[in-house]
């Protein structure tokens, strides 16, 4: 059985001062649930703060990207033992970092595999545009981004992934995906990249969300599904009550 795990992406929102009230709502939130795993994903500027709110409480911290050289002359990238330094977590290839900060496949594998090295766990994204899902592409999209993205990872590495499946046309549009859609994307082509990669017992530990317009009202109907472990939560993250309703639905 997989625990399921949601997680909540801030994106570009929430200065220290309201990261700091949103996390003291969370934390009151989600003191009933502990069948499930919970994180946030705060900007950079709030990690530090947030993540002493959080110790001893069981929700999880994530950084929203990392570059993957060690230190240097990087203006305004952050390394990856700054981010192990305060995290568990890290999101990598999330679909507005490949559409408008030049992200590949190539770059999501680079990152991937520094994250481990500090033993992060990253929790890689990956999902279709609207025009890849009306030409018909879908499998073969998702099916290059994980591959390309988890080359040359062993089964042991392969074991500390989430993926994220999350269709670009469904991401804080309001247009979630078909539920019996997102399972069928979910089992044939992630699980059986991760089973290909690593071998079928890894793969069925692998934890996969769903995310794009995930919301109080409609977890429950992706939490239903054989191969759907959590959601990964954008919008309906920023407002303490929908995520914890969310992290609730989760439960089984
Ligand atoms: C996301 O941030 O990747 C996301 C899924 O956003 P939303 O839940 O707002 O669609």
């Amino acid at each position: 059985m997989r625990k399921p795990f949601v997680a909540g992406n801030w994106k570009m929102n929430k200065t220290v001062g309201e990261a700091r009230q949103l996390v003291g709502d969370l934390i009151l939130a989600l003191k009933g649930t502990p069948d499930v795993d919970a994180a946030v994903c705060p900007p950079y500027t709030a990690l530090a703060p947030v993540s002493a709110m959080l110790e001893g409480t069981g929700i999880g911290l994530g950084a929203q990207d990392l570059y993957w050289e060690e230190s240097g002359a990087y203006t305004g990238q952050v390394a990856p033992a700054m981010v192990a330094e305060l995290c568990a977590y890290v999101i990598l290839g999330h679909s507005e970092r490949r559409a408008y900060f030049d992200e590949t496949d190539e770059t999501v594998n680079k990152k991937v595999k520094v994250a481990l090295a500090h033993g992060l766990k990253p929790i890689v994204c990956v999902g279709e545009t609207l025009a890849e899902n009306e030409a018909g592409q879908t499998a073969a999209v998702v099916s290059r981004q994980m591959q390309a993205g988890l080359a040359g990872l062993t089964p042991e590495q392969g074991a500390q992934l989430t993926i994220a499946y999350e269709p670009v046309w469904a991401i804080g549009t309001g247009k979630a995906c078909d539920t019996n859609q997102a399972n069928t994307i979910i089992r044939d082509v992630v699980r059986g990249s991760l089973t290909a990669a690593f071998g079928e017992a890894v793969a069925q530990g692998i934890r996969i969300q769903y995310g794009g317009s995930v919301k109080p009202g409609n977890a429950a109907d992706y939490f239903g599904m054989s191969d759907i472990d959590g959601a990964w939560v954008g919008g309906a993250s920023l407002q303490a009550e929908d995520f914890a309703a969310i992290v609730a639905a989760a439960a089984p």
